[in-house]
């Protein structure tokens, strides 16, 4: 039984203000029937940090540098570093860095490599463009960009969470049916179960647009295993929601 995983990711939102507001407020709401995990920006991961000690809900950044340790590498934050720090996760290959910051498959595949090496879950995301989905391209999309994860991590691939992210839902209030969202996942569990026995443990999560009123049908379905939240992981009402549905 794999036990449902709720990450908000709040990109490049927040201040020091809102970090203690919302924490404050979810902690206040903890324990949920999930695991809980925000990635807040790298700003206020020691202030997340230090808000979060003693509490359940875990933390991650929302991206991280392919290089470890210290080095000539302006702008960049190691999983060393994470580490240091306490984080447990890392987000890797959000569309948002592939599509403006020009982030390929085998960089996301090298930083997910680097995340791990140094004890933070990667969690790679994969998903297609709406023109990739109306040329019928879906699978081999995500699968080439899974297949480039397998590729680095060999066998440790059972260690990620992956999580499927339609680019055409993120962020646009368009959401894919959890018949259609369920299809791909359970096409990435296959093709994840080829590379590692693991892959039936592994929590493949589900992101685009999901909201309180949506989360509990995606859910529900066999290989979807929680959710990466953006818009609505920034209302503790509407998150709380999430992590209870
Ligand atoms: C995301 O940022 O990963 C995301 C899924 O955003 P939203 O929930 O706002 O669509």
């Amino acid at each position: 039984m794999r036990k449902k995983l709720v990450v908000g990711n709040w990109k490049m939102n927040g201040s020091r203000a809102m970090v203690v507001e919302l924490l404050t407020d979810l902690k206040a709401r903890a324990p949920w029937p999930s695991d809980v995990a925000i990635c807040p920006p790298m700003a206020y991961l020691g202030q997340v940090q230090a808000e979060l000690t003693g509490s359940s809900i875990a933390w991650g950044a929302q991206d991280v540098s392919a290089h470890n340790g210290q080095g000539a590498y302006t702008g960049e934050v190691s999983a060393t570093m994470l580490t240091d720090l306490g984080a447990t996760y890392a987000i890797v290959g959000h569309s948002e860095r592939r599509t403006y910051h020009a982030e390929n498959d085998q960089l996301v595949a090298a930083k997910a490599k680097a995340a791990l090496a140094q004890g933070v879950v990667p969690i790679v995301c994969v998903g297609e463009t709406r023109a990739e989905r109306e040329a019928g391209h879906t699978d081999a999309v995500v699968q080439r960009q899974l297949a480039a994860a397998i590729r680095s991590m060999g066998a440790r691939i059972g260690e990620v969470v992956v999580a499927y992210e339609p680019v055409w839902a993120i962020g646009t209030g368009l959401t894919a049916t959890p018949e259609q969202a369920q299809a791909v996942h359970a096409r990435l569990r296959q093709q994840l179960l080829a590379a590692t026995p693991a892959a039936a443990q592994m929590r493949i999560l589900y992101g685009g647009s999901v909201k309180a009123d949506n989360a509990s049908q995606l859910f529900a379905q066999p290989d979807i295993d929680g959710g990466l939240i953006g818009g609505a992981a920034l209302k503790a009402d509407d998150f709380d929601a999430i992590c209870r549905a």
